[in-house]
């Protein structure tokens, strides 16, 4: 799991902005499968968990593409007296 990335999933939209970010810059396909985070839907119960897997290469991408904060370079967390990094968690 990437140390360098702040996960708040209760922000998240499911946009899947950060996984075709992270799949086009590494292997230069549009490829959820390829890429190295997960946004699971659970539609029925209303809420999106993110998972960064291990194959992370915590270069941030996917933070700086997220439009919701839902996804955040840990370093600016902790400068806004943040939160945990990592992990997924239900709204
Ligand atoms: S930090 Fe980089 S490698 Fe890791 S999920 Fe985000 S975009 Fe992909
Ligand atoms: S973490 Fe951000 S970019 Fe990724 S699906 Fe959620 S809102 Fe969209």
């Amino acid at each position: 799991m990437s140390r360098g990335i702040t996960v708040r999933p209760a922000l998240c939209i499911g946009c899947s902005t950060c996984v075709l970010t992270c799949s086009l810059h590494h292997t230069g396909e549009f490829n959820r499968q390829k890429a190295h985070i997960r946004i699971i839907i659970d539609e029925f119960n209303g809420y999106y968990q993110i998972g960064l897997i291990s194959t992370c290469r915590d270069c941030g991408l996917c933070a700086a593409s997220c439009p919701t904060g839902a996804l955040s370079r840990q370093a600016e967390t902790t400068a806004k007296g943040g939160e945990a990094a990592g992990g997924s968690r239900a709204l």
